[in-house]
């Protein structure tokens, strides 16, 4: 059993796809052990974002992270963060799997929809960022 920080951005709650999101993590096997509707700060997006704080898309990413409300959710499973990368697609919506939820509903390498941690020590990192234990349901 594993966690990962799931976050449906901007664009998606904006296009009105948060149930479709979440059909796909429920259709195959993923719980949901939290989740919640918020908007962040810029000075929150940063902090989530710091790893990236030196690249040149920071400053228009946490712009965009903080455009409008966001869905945070803690994912439940096995295998979980691999399970749920595979049904996010490539960073690049151009470069993502047929069927998955970038390559359908991605606009831009940026407005990509979805994020989702990418290793255990990132997931631990993003759970705790978002959650408190007393908001995470085993499943
Ligand atoms: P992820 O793990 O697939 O989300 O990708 P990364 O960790 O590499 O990047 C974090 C997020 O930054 C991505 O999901 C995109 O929203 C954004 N991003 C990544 N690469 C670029 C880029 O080249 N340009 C812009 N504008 N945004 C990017």
């Amino acid at each position: 059993m594993e966690r990962t920080l799931s976050i449906i951005k901007p664009d998606g709650v904006q296009k009105n796809i948060i149930g479709e999101v979440i059909k796909r993590f429920e259709s195959n096997g993923i719980k949901i052990a939290a989740m919640k509707m918020i908007q962040l700060t810029k000075t929150q997006a940063q902090g989530f974002y710091a790893v990236h704080k030196e690249r040149p898309f920071f400053d228009s990413l946490t712009d965009f992270m903080t455009s409008g409300p966001i869905v945070v959710m803690v994912l439940e499973g096995d295998d979980v963060i691999a399970k749920n990368r595979k049904l996010m697609g490539a960073t690049n919506f151009k470069e993502a799997e047929e069927g998955t939820i970038r390559k359908d509903y991605a606009t831009d390498i940026e407005k990509n929809v979805v994020h989702g941690s990418d290793a255990p020590e990132t997931a631990a990192f993003e759970i705790g960022y978002f959650f408190n234990d007393l908001e995470i349901q085993a499943r």
